[in-house]
């Protein structure tokens, strides 16, 4: 499931249209991406000029040049890409927009991702702005983080560290991630953990996903537990560690830790 940097690496595909018009649009068949704007709504774009995208957490936004928006997220499987103006849609192509030079691409195999097309001039539409601080924003402060430990005292880390609200763009394998730099078991209730470490942690682990996945896709740290999480086998990166990791699949989410640097308390 897209997460923070990879969602973020997926609007720069959309990179190859931007300061075109749209020429023309493809919407597929089936209904369920465009639960929230029915699919015919899509051919106001046409006309417009894409001017680009930017992100909050999970969230995209792209803007169409003058007063349209297209707004939703990429769910467990959706992707974006850009192909060549004579691409031929796939049945999972749900929505492409052709340009001069090039076809943007919304893509998504399992269809829980989503669009919604928005008109709204002067700036991003209301909703948009209203989204709580991201992770990487300076009204992401210590205090906040604290309120979320409070409130949520009993949740397990992992659990609250999933919420959008408090921690936008953070899923599985950041969670785990954020839980492992802290050398915190993932089950420990979030009312024991220190505020200011969690948010510094939050902070540096966004940062380095931006500037590697987020950028162009290349790898994090050989120190992180992300490069070792994924295969069974995989042992723990820690200087003089070495401990096979841990992995439990619950619900489709596979949780991953350090049994000796993450002991259950
Ligand atoms: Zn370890």
């Amino acid at each position: 499931m897209p997460e923070l940097a990879e969602v973020a690496y997926y609007t720069t595909r959309w990179a190859a249209g931007v300061g075109q018009e749209v020429l023309r649009m493809h919407t597929g068949p089936k209904a369920r991406p465009f639960r929230q704007t029915a699919a015919g709504a899509f051919r106001a774009l046409v006309g417009t000029i894409y001017s680009g995208a930017r992100t909050h957490g999970k969230n995209m936004l792209f803007e169409f040049a003058p007063q349209l928006w297209l707004t939703g997220h990429l769910g467990m499987t959706g992707e974006l890409l850009a192909g060549p103006p004579e691409h031929e849609p796939t049945a999972h192509d749900h929505l492409v927009l052709y340009t001069r030079e090039s076809a943007l691409i919304f893509r998504d195999f399992r269809m829980f991702g989503v669009l919604r097309l928005e008109e709204w001039a002067g700036g991003p539409p209301p909703d948009w702005l209203a989204l709580p601080p991201q992770i990487q924003d300076a009204g992401f402060t210590t205090a906040r983080v604290a309120e979320a430990l409070q409130r949520h005292a009993r949740s397990p880390l992992k659990a609250l560290l999933l919420d959008q609200h408090w921690f936008p763009g953070i899923g599985n394998w950041m969670a785990d991630e954020v839980c492992y730099q802290l050398r915190l078991n993932p089950a420990v209730p979030a009312g024991t953990v220190e505020a200011a470490a969690l948010r510094r942690v939050l902070r540096a682990v966004c940062r380095k996903s931006m500037e590697t996945i987020g950028r162009d896709w290349s790898d994090p740290p050989r120190s992180w537990l992300m490069p070792h999480r994924w295969k069974a086998g995989g042992v723990c990166p820690a200087k003089s560690c070495g401990t096979a990791l841990m992995r439990e699949t619950l619900r489709g989410r596979t949780a991953c830790w350090c049994p000796l640097c993450q002991p259950v308390a």
